[in-house]
């Protein structure tokens, strides 16, 4: 099996205003030892506001965590009033920006074609994409669930190159996993990272495919990410709810720990 580095992404969505957000960190690091860091990236996707906090705290405290964003602009900058850009994020020692959350495509309307100018924003400032995909309730229940992701996949990463696979990570998001406490079981997890893995292939090369992190999202829990990391296909996890719980996460950072 091909030597992927494990990454434990933490997405607090709307959650946590910037003095909360240094708290949880500090809590979060209080939980975790140096073992637990170690051969896997954890990184952290606070709201815009909370991240030059978080960068501050990480190297005052030379924590071994990196910071990502929930999402970005496509262009470097312009009258795009709200928005934030890749060179902004590229300032704050951002690595990881998530790209198609499924609650951007369907509350800010981002379609595959949106995503993937993003995608190439965040590419073209050497940071790295977390490109989401995943099927609805509706299409599951159609067994349309790979043809969806597929679709999504092709449109997102349309003209995009990757010369170090670990410039890229697609984390499978069932939508109807997300925030609703239902988890795919961990073989339909591992099937549909397969999937991804294997439509990864026809676009991108199977030996970068091979290499490319792929991570399951939806309703981790400390009582279920061991199941889900052991499977094959499944190289990390990205992590809504629980990462708002200090105690949580660290345990779902910690999931190689003996327990005893
Ligand atoms: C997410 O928002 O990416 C997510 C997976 O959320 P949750 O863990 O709460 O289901």
């Amino acid at each position: 099996m091909a030597d992927r580095l494990p990454i434990i992404a933490g997405n607090w969505k709307m959650h946590r205003d910037h003095l909360e957000a240094i708290q949880l960190v500090q809590k979060l690091a209080y939980h975790l030892e140096g073992d637990d860091y170690a051969g896997q990236e954890v990184v952290l996707c606070p709201p815009f506001i909370a991240l030059r906090s978080i960068q501050t705290l990480i190297q005052s405290d030379g924590l071994p965590m990196k910071l990502g964003a929930q999402t970005c602009h496509h262009e470097d900058e312009g009258a795009f009033t709200g928005e934030i850009s890749v060179p902004m994020l590229e300032r704050l020692d951002v690595e990881y920006v998530l790209a198609g959350h499924s609650e951007r495509r369907a509350m800010f309307g981002e379609t595959d074609e949106v995503v993937n100018a993003k995608v190439q924003a965040i590419r073209s400032h050497g940071l790295r994409p977390i490109l989401c995909v995943g099927e609805s309730l509706e299409q599951r229940e159609a067994g349309r669930a790979e043809d969806v992701v597929t679709e999504q996949l092709r449109g997102s990463l349309a003209g995009v190159t990757v010369s170090d696979p670990h410039d890229l990570v697609v984390a499978y998001e069932p939508v109807w996993a997300i925030g609703t406490g239902k988890t795919a079981t961990p073989d339909d997890a591992q099937q549909m990272c397969a999937a991804v893995r294997s439509e990864l292939g026809s676009l991108l090369g199977q030996p970068t495919a091979d290499q490319l992190r792929i991570q399951y999202g939806g309703s981790v829990k400390p009582g279920n990410i061991r199941a889900l990391m052991a499977e094959p296909d499944v190289d990390g996890v990205l992590v809504g709810g629980a990462s708002l719980s200090s105690e949580d996460f660290a345990l779902i950072v910690a999931h190689r720990r003996e327990r005893g």
